[in-house]
């Protein structure tokens, strides 16, 4: 792949150009670090940023994939707005773990674009850095902040996590965080060294945790080369609960989000879009959303409602309901 292509492919992304050198840089290399540390500049500050290893490898793998990379610029050309309809994102990141940006920038830029609600989800845990762990404290020093900015904005803030699920299947929210946040992203950052026959069971676990809104990026931590046929399956477990999937605009991840969109689109299973944004500009690529939501029934997309997280609670109350 040429560098221009390489370069207009990270900006889509909405990551700086910082990280943009740094990530062509290591493509070049090929580098295997474990988690990298660069800088980035801001006002006269200068903040240390902390990118996984695992992220950058994730676009590293997309790059491997040519053909994608093409449709995701092309389509990144064909729908230049976010569809209207969109009325928030599910899952941001802030100064409180990993993101660029502070929560003040994020929930502006949430303004500008016209959303009526935005979900802050900070990593409840980071394995590769545990200062970016979401504490009590800055959960609350967080949502200190959100409210005086969404008074400002008019913004409605759902104060949220992204947590992780863990070996055992469970989630690790501190019982402290856990019964502040209105719901809960849940996350397979790590396989660990899981057998793929209990895989299956450990996502069935999580989604089984009344907290959980969303199973995000179902395929950051499973290679979709290996679990892609599993697709089905995991639908099914996501189903089973009366959960939603989350189709990440992350441009890494456009091929699972192919397959699941394509999985759902005859299903009566809700959908979260998300930016997963680590900066501001990464909110941008809500943009990718138009191409999903034309393969989809829009009476799933939670994102299309005014107050998608209480709407999708009663859901979940009634759904029990029938359950029990
Ligand atoms: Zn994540
Ligand atoms: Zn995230």
């Amino acid at each position: 792949m040429k560098e221009d292509e390489l370069y207009k492919f990270f900006s889509i992304s909405g990551v700086d150009n910082e990280f943009i050198k740094y990530a062509v840089n290591f493509y070049k290399r090929r580098g295997k670090g474990h988690a990298v540390d660069f800088y980035r500049g801001e006002k006269k500050n200068f903040r240390r940023i902390h990118i996984s290893y695992e992220v950058l490898r994730g676009y590293v793998k997309a790059l491997d994939d040519v053909s994608a990379v093409n449709k995701i610029i092309e389509i990144w050309e064909r729908y230049p707005f976010i569809d209207r309809r969109i009325r928030g994102d599910f899952h941001t990141h802030t100064e409180f773990s990993d993101s660029m940006d502070d929560t003040e920038a994020i929930i502006r830029k949430a303004s500008a674009l016209g959303y009526s609600w935005i979900a802050l989800t900070d990593h409840a845990f980071n394995p590769g850095n545990p200062s970016y762990t979401m504490s009590a404290e800055k959960y609350l020093r967080r949502t200190e902040i959100a409210e005086k900015i969404a008074g400002e904005t008019g913004i409605k803030v759902y104060h949220s996590i992204e947590a992780n699920i863990m070996e055992d299947g469970t989630l690790d929210i501190p019982d402290i965080i856990r019964e502040k946040i209105p719901f809960a992203l849940a996350s397979l950052h790590k396989l660990y060294n899981h057998p793929d026959e209990t895989l299956l069971k450990r996502i069935d676990k999580a989604m089984a945790d009344e907290k959980v809104l969303a199973f995000t990026h179902p395929f950051f931590a499973l290679d979709i080369r290996k679990y892609g046929s599993c697709i089905g399956e995991i639908i099914d477990i996501v189903e089973g609960h009366g959960r939603a999937v989350e189709l990440n605009m992350f441009p890494f991840y456009f091929r699972g989000n192919e397959l699941i969109a394509d999985e759902i689109k005859d299903r009566d299973v809700k959908v979260s879009f998300s930016t997963d944004e680590h900066c501001v500009n990464g909110m941008n690529r809500m943009r990718f959303a138009d191409y999903f939501i034309e393969k989809l029934n829009p009476l799933n997309i939670l994102n299309f409602s005014e107050s998608p997280v209480e709407d999708f609670f009663k859901k979940q109350k009634n759904i029990l309901k029938l359950i029990g």
